[in-house]
């Protein structure tokens, strides 16, 4: 067993992961590891934007900000991190911009802004220009540019590396267990504190906008040491997915201006969201686009789609802000938008749940909040509730950048206070090393891809835009049995070198325990917030469940549930303000 020694250990390369890494390689020695190329991580594919109150192109407000995010997130948000991520969001923007971000401007010069879904002025007056964007590039410029700043401090970079465990002596995590994708070897990582910035889990799903790699391994890896996940049950589907593949086309475009139509060219959001429209948040969109194909309006021959309309744009402003997007339409469906709709359907995009985290990133495990020592989470895999049950469009890079800094710089403090090396137990690699050997061992049974789809169909059916208790429960059934089934699954590469088919059959089993997680979150919440609609229970219920779940699924597949209060800072704190961020209904 090799051992690499660093005062620091980040998983993960998106933008979670190098911003945290960015602000610690000033004071330690940073390690990233990440099972992709950094740039290949799913932080690149971002479009749309990243959204700050800057009021570059009209007034707005970080109070305004955080306002649309109260609300968007359904009021499960916690509102002490929602007030410093709207606050630090100008911060963060200009910061990116001097690292070398090359956003989009206006005629002056200044970081040019465009509308989102749910973000709006003077607390719900109309849609205003709040979204930084760099065209439908805004990922991809904002990931080069961080991965570049981490070479100029000179981070350590271990590539096709993937973790398949967290080492912790006495309860204190002091290394992460890596498997070598090229050689098939693996190490362990000595550290003071390891992050974890190992983004989403849109996998678990059939349709999906996430990259192949998005399989939450950090999400399970987690759970088994004893941190239950929360909000699990809250997962985004965005609405304009490509029909049948799923590849995002950016809410941009229709910030851009651009309009959802059924079957008779009805721009039907109007009848759903009468003052924002299609601008209306994700969730609303999503169920409104079910309820148009359900009751027979949805296009094509089976109308089972949706039609995203850029036609009355004009040719410029296609090729200027929605280049990716455009080509996206015309290379995978044949369609030009510029003179044809794009057929879309809802997909799955974004977790709101994860790792539980305070607002300095450390990993909390039970609902007193207590800390895990060692242990940070930011960005997608983290869950510090900054979206509740539902998220804003280009909330998420800035979760990435603002809480990824603030990880960063309480790592540092941690490091510099904890003197000498963290003790490592002699066999820490011992579970993942009995853990492959067992898979390989296997002859007979059935092919990882089998049960993995049949994975993915189920989440798509059963635990999707609309949930029932009927479906949820048949779900629990259905998971206790893959969970079985993944037990004998058979990988027919027994080699060392870049042995795919052994790691799909470890992410399987990982996407098997968060899944978990989520069917008995969306089970046990019998109400409707946010992403979670249940046919079955309509309406929220603050009095019930304005709480936040904590769930932990054991290796026999056993579960328990805990909830913790949701934190209103904004709606308790004595201001001016107050009462605009008491719970109410959520209409646009
Ligand atoms: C198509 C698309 C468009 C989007 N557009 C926007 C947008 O315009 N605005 C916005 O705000 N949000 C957008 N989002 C959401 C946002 O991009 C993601 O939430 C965010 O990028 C996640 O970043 P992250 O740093 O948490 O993780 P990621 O960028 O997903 O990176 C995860 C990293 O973890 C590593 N990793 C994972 N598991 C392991 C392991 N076991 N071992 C080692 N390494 C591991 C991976 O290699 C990778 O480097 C979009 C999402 C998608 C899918």
């Amino acid at each position: 067993m090799s051992v690499f020694n660093h005062d620091v250990v980040i998983v993960g390369a998106g933008l979670a992961g190098l911003r945290a890494a960015v602000e610690a390689a000033e004071y330690c020695d940073v390690a990233v590891i990440s099972k992709l190329h950094p740039l290949r991580s799913h932080s690149g594919a971002a479009q749309g934007g990243i959204c700050a109150a800057l009021g570059n192109e009209e007034e707005d407000y970080p109070l305004w900000h955080a306002f649309d995010t109260v609300k968007g997130a359904d009021y499960l948000g916690d509102q002490d991190a929602i007030e410093i991520m709207c606050n630090d969001a100008p911060r963060a923007i200009i910061e990116m911009e001097h690292f070398g971000v090359p956003f989009s401007r206006t005629k002056e010069g200044k970081i040019a802004q465009r509308p989102f879904g749910g973000h709006t002025r003077n607390f719900g007056e109309a849609a205003v220009r709040r979204a930084c964007y760099a065209a439908d590039r805004t990922g991809h410029v904002c990931l080069h540019t961080l991965y570049e700043q981490c070479i100029k401090r000179k981070v350590r970079f271990y590539n096709e590396y993937q973790v398949l465990d967290l080492c912790e002596t006495d309860g204190v995590v002091c290394g992460v267990v890596t498997y070598n994708i090229r050689t098939g070897d693996i190490n362990v990582f000595n550290s003071k504190a390891v992050m974890f910035a190992t983004g989403g889990f849109g996998r678990a799903y059939k349709t999906t906008s996430n990259a192949h790699a998005n399989t939450g391994d950090g999400l399970a890896i987690a759970m088994q040491h004893g941190v239950p996940l929360e909000d699990m049950e809250f997962v985004q589907f965005h609405p304009t997915g490509l029909y049948r593949l799923g590849i995002l086309v950016t809410e941009g475009a229709r910030g851009e201006g651009g309009v959802l139509r059924n079957q008779s060219g009805e721009r039907f959001m109007e009848r759903y969201a009468p003052t924002v429209k299609d601008l209306a948040p994700r969730d609303m969109i999503s169920r409104s686009m079910y309820l148009e194909v359900r009751e027979g309006r949805g296009v094509g021959k089976q109308k089972d789609y949706i039609n995203l309309d850029l036609t009355h744009l004009t040719l410029k402003q296609i090729e200027t802000k929605l280049p990716e997007i455009s080509t996206f339409a015309k290379i995978y469906l044949g369609v030009d938008p510029s003179k044809n709709p794009i057929p879309v359907q809802p997909t799955c995009h974004y977790a709101m749940g994860g790792i539980p985290t305070n607002i300095e990133g450390k990993v909390v495990y039970n609902e007193k909040n207590d800390v895990k020592v060692g242990f940070w989470a930011a960005g997608e895999a983290a869950c510090v509730s900054v979206h509740g049950a539902n998220r804003l469009g280009t909330n998420s890079l800035l979760d990435l950048i603002v809480f990824g800094r603030r990880a960063g710089k309480d790592i540092v403090k941690f490091v510099q206070e904890t003197k000498g090396k963290m003790p490592l137990q002699k066999d820490a690699d011992k579970k993942v090393r009995t853990k492959l050997d067992r898979i390989l061992s296997r002859t007979q049974g059935e092919s990882v891809g089998k049960i993995r789809e049949d994975l993915q169909q189920m989440m798509m059916d059963k635990v999707g835009v609309f949930r029932t208790e009927e479906l949820l429960s048949e779900a629990c059934r259905d998971i206790k049995k893959l969970r079985e089934r993944a037990k004998n699954a058979v990988v027919q590469d027994k080699g060392k070198e870049f042995n795919t088919d052994l790691l799909d059959a470890v992410e399987l089993e990982f996407m098997i325990d968060y899944s978990a997680t989520v069917i008995e979150g969306a089970y046990h919440r019998k109400e409707s917030r946010g992403a979670h609609a249940r046919e079955d229970y309509p309406t929220r219920n603050d009095g019930e469940y304005m709480k936040h779940t904590l769930c932990l699924v054991h290796e026999d597949g056993s579960s328990e549930l805990s909830f913790k209060p949701v934190n209103m800072k904004l709606a308790e704190q004595d201001w001016e303000h107050k009462d605009k961020f008491k719970p109410k209904e959520r209409k646009y």
